[in-house]
């Protein structure tokens, strides 16, 4: 039906050009803008990124592969979580911490955000994560909070550079990163000569160390550190080199 009406179509241009050659090199410009044109589309429809195909193959796949081949997991999980781990990752898609960590669904309770960071215990500036935090803490009743910085963090690189009056450009992100200003003194006092990406590094350590100070302000989270019955980590994902390291803080609880 198709190719019928196609041929149907180029039998009458055949017919209108032999009946006026000069409208010859008019229907060649226009064939060209229509050849043009669907090659256009076909970029789209099969060359170019489909996101929605993305998603449902990513999740195809998934349940092929997981979800099916482990019922029991899943089972379980269907019935509740009781992840040993809250970890905080940066928002960078680079640094999955279940992927680099190889953690299964149920093992640990996620937050992610711009250079990974916890902010101090605060109702009304930081909420999202204070929430987070306490259910983590009081409901799953989670053993390690682990904060992980990484190598090439945007986020930390930003708080790096905003000039010594303090001014930013930005809606959000630089008031963010501000929250460990303290991490970036502490490296421009020591480090000062170091090149700016080592010092993008050292900052992004300090930080860390920062968001695991911010989490004794959580008075759940001291007393549980306190009681050993939760242990706070530090870590850091290099992906340039492929390394990882871990470290307990250098944290004063009497503080
Ligand atoms: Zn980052």
């Amino acid at each position: 039906m198709v190719s019928e009406s196609y041929e149907a179509a180029i039998a009458r241009l055949e017919k209108l050009i032999s009946e006026n050659g000069e409208l010859e090199s008019v229907v060649a410009r226009k064939i060209e803008q229509i050849t043009e044109e669907l090659e256009g589309v076909d970029v789209v429809n099969k060359g170019g990124f489909d996101p929605d195909e993305r998603m449902k193959s990513g999740f195809t796949h998934f349940k092929k592969e997981k979800y099916e081949k482990n019922p029991a997991l899943y089972g379980a999980l269907a019935k509740g979580q009781s992840p040993k781990f809250m970890v905080f990752a940066c928002s960078d898609s680079r640094v999955c911490p279940s992927h680099i960590l190889d953690l299964q669904p149920g093992e640990a309770f996620v937050v992610r955000n711009i250079a990974s960071i916890v902010p101090e215990y605060d109702q009304t500036k930081y909420a999202g994560v204070g929430a987070a935090v306490e259910y983590a803490v009081l409901h799953l009743k989670v053993e390690n909070i682990v904060v992980i910085g990484h190598s090439c963090c945007g986020g930390i690189k930003g708080l790096m550079s905003i000039p010594d009056d303090g001014t930013t450009s930005s809606d959000f992100i630089e008031e963010w990163v501000k929250i460990c200003s303290s991490a970036k003194a502490k490296v421009k006092a020591d480090a000062n000569e170091a090149p700016f990406d080592d010092q993008c590094v050292q900052c992004v350590k300090e930080s860390v160390n920062v968001s695991l100070e911010n989490l004794l302000t959580y008075p759940f989270v001291k007393e549980r550190v306190l009681e050993k019955r939760l242990a706070l980590k530090g870590g850091y994902y290099d992906f340039v080199n492929g390394s990882f390291e871990l470290w307990g803080p250098e944290l004063s609880l009497n503080a």
